[in-house]
């Protein structure tokens, strides 16, 4: 507020209004200090900016200013002031903070000087103003705090700045700007030829390209480049650059400068990982999906491709074949000259073998030599037939491997869809199966998978199963037949023949289930059961006081089965009691000649245990004079057919003739079987043959039945009609 003092007619007073305006003006308050006597006058305005009345400041001395000053300003006030005092310092000047009414502090800027001095000059009399400075004060201290956030926000963030003042060449770093290049204003004075420099070449030429189009267009940039800092650190960084123009010309180009070194070696970081990662994902389906050795596809892939192909057929209506590749000899290279060669001999044949087949057509490797190839769209099996042939020529080739010439072969097992209308996994197995046929028949060559073999085989393994559980629910049961003496009537023995008790279909003869066995592992298992069974009837007759030889009938493979003897000595040791003679056996002709020299062993072998042999339905085979010598057998029983017709057909009559008369050379015994009528019995007993067993004496039938025959035949022994 301006203080107007009534209008006096004077110079002085013009003068006195006229400061009284200009201090108005400038805002300031003023103070006059008696500095001996400490008498401090402060005006209005002082006392309004510390928020009191004049009244209540009332009487102003030093100390009313003092005591108010702040604690952390004194000592430099006192100091200044000290300074000006002794002709340092012309002019007093201090910026402090004195106590607001309230409790805040108001910044002043205190100036002065001194007007007077003593006598003996000391300073006496002091006359200056107070500004208040506060919102100047405030603002710079918020610059202040901002500028320090810029600052550190731009470290945190490696964000620098530039600018270039185009038209004075300046270029302005900030300090981030400087920390990016490992320097500092003291240490580099920046300009933009040193700033280009320091790029990377490529980086280089950029920059300058982006620099000249700015200078030149005022297109502006935001470049991601590479460069060395001023102490030669390789550096990632982001530059852009804003254009200002006057006049369609560029004046100042401004933009950020940022280390984003971080972040690039993140990302290159993330990208090699992941091209690492694509790279591991791809080698694990290659190696999911490919044979790692002939990059051929593998197993999985296989069934796959047989899928397809399969589906592809349905929908083309042509055929597919599926042709399994086996390698003849591999092993042997292996063996031979390791497995680095074989390796490379399957990488070759797989070679071949692609070479040979069609685009569409897949060859995979299956295993160590096992390949496998779908064949696909032909109309005619002789269509493939060729590829297969070729396929089989182009293995069967000689071929160079690490300097070795080495030649295998392949045996090919073909079967085709939809004539074999099987299942993918089935179609690999027929192909399998006919393989192994071709090794079977000789090697390198194909087999086709025959259909209706399958099938019988299929019905072969139904049945062993069946017979098999037969077995193990004991199902069998054994009949037996009396042979006689035709003489004296006396009961020599029985004969044990085995029958199936089936649940449904009842007592069923061995021609119904035997055959299905002949060649299977089964065959030695009910060999066993009947001798086992034949001994526990043998003692259980026994022990009822019947002595009556049983002989048992062994098949071929039974006899040839190398634990034939050591089987049998275990199941005669459970029956110690058991008396040499008891037990008989009888082997087919047939069986007896195939290995004459470990039959005969095996013969005498069961000799010294006391069993006797029988060369059953001799006459059938075709036995040497030689042969028939070595075999230490007992009887010869001749085969019934000639028997049954030897009272109508003479050729018959004369073959028992024969045996006859060869048994007595060789001193054999003989036994007939198949006497049926009591014309049979006579006739035999003619020729001088009184053995006999046949249906005319008594058929086969389960054990308990015996003895009530025996009893009978030893009433009555007389053979009847029991022709069928
Ligand atoms: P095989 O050893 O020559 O037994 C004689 C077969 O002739 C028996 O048939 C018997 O019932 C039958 N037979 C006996 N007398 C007459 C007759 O007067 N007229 C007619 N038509 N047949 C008569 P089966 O029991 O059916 O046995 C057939 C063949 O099965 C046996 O011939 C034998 O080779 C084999 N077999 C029987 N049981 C066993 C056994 O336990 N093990 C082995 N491996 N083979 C057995
Ligand atoms: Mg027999
Ligand atoms: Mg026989």
């Amino acid at each position: 507020m301006i203080n107007k003092t009534p209008q006096v007619n004077s110079q002085q007073d013009n003068n006195n209004d006229r400061l009284e305006l200009v201090i108005n003006a400038t805002g300031a308050s003023i103070w006059d200090w008696q500095v001996i006597t400490g008498e401090l006058t402060l005006d209005k305005r002082w006392a309004e900016i510390v928020g009191y009345t004049v009244d209540e400041l009332q009487p102003t001395q030093f100390s009313t200013w003092s005591n108010n000053l702040h604690p952390d300003d004194f000592k430099k006030a006192e100091s200044l002031l000290a300074q000006h005092f002794n002709g340092e310092l012309d002019f007093y000047e201090v910026e402090t903070r004195i106590r607001h009414k309230l409790g805040h502090y108001v910044w002043l800027l205190a100036s002065g000087t001194l007007v007077e001095r003593d006598a003996k000059g000391k300073p006496k009399r002091m006359i200056g103003t107070h500004l208040d400075i506060t919102e100047r004060k405030n603002n710079e201290e918020r610059m202040l705090v901002t500028t320090q956030l810029l600052n550190e926000s731009q470290q945190v963030g490696h964000l620098g700045g530039w600018e270039l003042d185009l038209k004075t060449g300046d270029l302005f770093w900030t300090d981030e700007t400087y920390r990016i290049h490992d320097t500092s204003p003291e240490e580099f004075n920046p300009s933009v030829d040193a700033g280009v420099n320091y790029f990377l070449p490529e980086s280089k030429e950029i920059i300058s390209m982006a620099l000249d189009e700015a200078i030149n267009n005022g297109t502006g940039y935001d470049l991601e480049l590479e460069t060395y800092t001023t102490k030669g650190r390789q550096i990632d960084i982001r530059t852009t650059c804003t254009v200002t123009q006057e006049d369609g010309i560029s004046v100042r180009l401004a933009g950020i400068f940022q280390d984003i070194s971080v972040n690039k070696a993140d990302k290159r970081k993330l990208e090699k990982s992941n091209a690492d990662l694509a790279k591991a994902n791809s080698a694990l389906k290659l190696s999911a999906h490919y044979d790692s050795l002939t990059g051929l596809p593998n197993r999985i892939l296989l069934a796959d491709r047989i899928e397809k192909a399969v589906a592809r057929s349905l929908s083309n209506n042509k055929l597919v074949a599926i042709a399994l590749i086996d390698l003849d000899g591999f092993k042997a290279v292996n063996d031979s000259y390791g497995h680095n060669v074989g390796d490379e001999l399957l990488k070759k044949v797989s070679s071949q073998l692609t070479h040979v087949l069609r685009k569409g057509d897949t060859l995979s490797r299956i295993g160590g030599d096992e390949f496998v190839a779908v064949i696909r769209d032909f109309s005619d099996p002789c269509e493939s037939d060729a590829i297969v042939s070729r396929m089989l020529e182009s293995v069967s080739t000689t071929l160079m491997v690490e300097g070795k010439l080495l030649k295998v072969s392949a045996s090919i097992g073909v079967t085709f869809y939809p004539l074999d209308s099987a299942s993918p996994d089935q179609l690999l197995r027929h192909a399998d199966q006919a393989m192994y046929i071709a090794k079977q028949k000789g090697k390198n060559r194909r087999h086709i998978f025959d259909i209706e073999e399958d099938v019988a085989l299929k019905h072969h393994n139904e049945k062993l199963d069946r017979v098999a559980n037969a077995l193990h629910n004991d199902e069998f049961l054994l009949y037996y037949q009396p042979k006689v003496d035709l003489l004296t009537h006396e009961l020599l023995g029985v004969e044990a023949l085995i029958r199936w008790n089936h649940p449904e279909k009842g007592v069923l003869a061995p021609a119904l289930f035997l055959p299905a066995v002949e060649h299977d592992i089964l065959a030695i298992e009910i060999g066993k059961w009947v001798i086992n069974t034949a001994l526990q009837q043998l003692q259980h007759w026994l022990s009822l006081g019947y002595d009556i030889p049983i002989s048992v009938n062994i098949s071929p493979l039974q006899l040839e089965h190398a634990e034939f003897v050591n089987d049998l000595k275990d199941i005669l040791a459970q029956y110690p009691s058991l008396k040499p003679g008891r037990l008989e056996f009888e082997i087919l002709e047939n069986s007896a000649l195939k290995d004459i020299k470990s039959v005969s062993k095996v013969m005498k072998d069961c000799n010294q245990l006391g069993i006797h042999f029988s060369i059953d339905d001799f006459g059938t085979g075709y036995s040497s004079l030689t042969y028939l010598k070595r075999l230490p057998a007992e009887f010869l029983k001749i085969d019934q057919s000639f028997v049954r017709d030897m009272l109508i057909d003479s050729d018959d009559k004369a073959i028992i003739q024969g045996i006859i008369e060869l048994a007595k050379v060789f001193d054999l015994k003989v036994i007939a079987e198949g006497v049926e009528t009591p014309q049979h019995g006579e006739l035999l007993l003619s020729l001088g043959c009184y053995i006999a067993q046949g249906y005319g004496i008594a058929k086969p039938k389960p054990a308990q039945d015996i003895l009530t025959w025996l009893v009978e035949w030893k009433q009555t022994p007389c053979l009847v009609d029991g022709s069928v």
